[in-house]
């Protein structure tokens, strides 16, 4: 074990990186403090340099559904591995990834394997906009959908935390084809498509937002979009980076019944490694090179020992009773600080959809960026400090959403409510 404090660590850290992190969340500047630079993690903890043990509710922001170091995991990694690292051509391992996605989420007849969220929302707004011969495109203020350009105007995550939502050095003239509208505004949308829907190549959503903290789109919302895009010819896409295989084993898709005619995918699906996909309505696919005229690629794109990991998760999310499992530890969560907060007389409210949660400095569930820009940060940073003090630690900023894996048993819930009944009484 080494030696080194967290803060040595950072002030090294700063010399060779820009702000000493490698993704501006990790740097802590919303809540301030040191952060923790990690050693190891197994099950639902972690351990930082200074020996310190975290229940961890991140989760790599997502990836570590089934816990971390999953010894099953762990095994189809080296397995793989020792049969080499990389090819540079096609594998039978990509074709069982592929068919098992398709088998899970239904509204993709076929699917493109990438490496990062970034890529696969990127590459599906290429394709929106080859298939479509349009330019324009509609987002929603809060949701982050990577750091593509197009996609860095009004979004949330890291850009929230700094108080910028969108990026500099995004050119106007990309900016400019970039709609943003409110998230479950629907009569907004209808005005927007009324406006301009025959120029519109695509609406691209989280239809659970984890990036503005936890906000859930309403079935109205939604089931406007789905008629509105059909109607005047858009592509739907559905952002499922976050909550694919996390709020459900088919994701929001599943709980809301409605296809989206492309979807992007990420985390989970790479179990800790780099994977993510785009994919969806076989007629748009095949615009995709090389069948058609819209360019896609990658060097690393479907990595045997990436997609071994991500093979080995998808299996023992499918467990039976995996899912009934986590949403009732995560609900039990979010019940359990909401409980504790009102026992204290802290203002506050928690909110979970599958695996996934919230937790809001604000007397309600907020709907909107707008609501959830009015939950109280400085509360917020403070029971944050206080969680980590007790080793707990939660996503460094009031705009995440938060992550249970499937060890997060009832040991651990109780111990972390526990611990924010102390940290409730001590802000109240
Ligand atoms: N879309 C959503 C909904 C996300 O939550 C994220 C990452 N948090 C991304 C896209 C980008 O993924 P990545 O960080 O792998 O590029």
């Amino acid at each position: 074990m080494s030696q080194t404090s967290n803060e040595s660590l950072f002030a090294r850290a700063q010399k060779t990186t820009p702000g000493g992190v490698n993704s501006p969340v990790r740097a802590f500047r919303s809540v301030g403090g040191t952060p923790r630079f990690i050693e190891r993690a197994d099950g639902p903890y972690f351990w930082d340099a200074e020996g310190r043990r975290y229940i961890d509710y991140i989760g790599s922001w997502g990836p570590a559904i089934v816990g971390h170091a999953h010894p099953d995991v762990i095994q189809a990694v080296t397995e793989a591995a020792a049969r080499g690292l990389s090819f540079g051509a096609p594998t039978e391992a990509e074709i069982e990834m592929a068919e098992e996605i398709i088998k899970l989420v239904p509204s993709i007849e076929q699917i493109r394997l990438v490496s990062s969220g970034t890529e696969a929302t990127m590459s599906a707004l290429r394709l929106a906009r080859g298939a479509t011969k349009r330019d324009k495109i509609v987002k929603f203020e809060g949701c982050y959908h990577g750091h593509g350009d197009s996609l860095l105007v009004k979004a949330g995550s890291g850009l929230l935390t700094f108080g910028n939502p969108t990026s500099a050095g995004v050119p106007e003239d990309f900016a400019k084809h970039t709609l943003v509208l409110d998230y479950n505004n629907t009569a907004q949308l209808e005005e927007a498509f009324k406006t301009s829907g025959n120029e519109i190549a695509c609406v691209i959503v989280e239809p659970v937002a984890g990036n503005m903290n936890l906000v859930r789109a309403s079935d109205e919302f939604l089931q406007a979009m789905r008629r509105l895009c059909t109607e005047y010819g858009a592509i739907l896409i559905f952002d499922e980076v976050m909550s694919g295989f996390r709020v459900a084993l088919g994701g929001a898709q599943e709980l809301n019944g409605i296809k989206p005619d492309l979807t992007a995918l990420g985390k989970v699906i790479g179990g800790g490694l780099p994977v993510a996909a785009f994919g969806g309505r076989a007629d748009i696919m095949k615009h995709l090179a090389p069948l058609g005229g819209v360019y896609q690629a990658g060097t690393l794109s479907g990595n045997p020992v990436t997609v071994a990991a991500g093979m080995a998760t998808l299996k023992i999310i499918q467990q039976p009773g995996f899912y009934q499992k986590l949403g009732a530890q995560t609900q039990k969560l979010a019940d359990g600080l909401a409980a504790a907060a009102k026992a204290a007389g802290v203002t506050f409210a928690a909110d979970a959809v599958g695996g996934m949660f919230g937790l809001y400095f604000a007397a309600s569930v907020p709907d909107s960026y707008a609501e959830v820009m009015k939950g109280d940060k400085e509360s917020f940073n403070r029971f944050f400090h206080k969680m980590l003090d007790a080793g707990v630690y939660f996503a460094p900023s009031a705009f995440e959403a938060g992550f249970v894996s499937a060890q997060h048993d009832d040991a651990v819930i109780d111990a972390t409510i526990a611990a924010a009944a102390k940290a409730f009484a001590e802000l109240g």
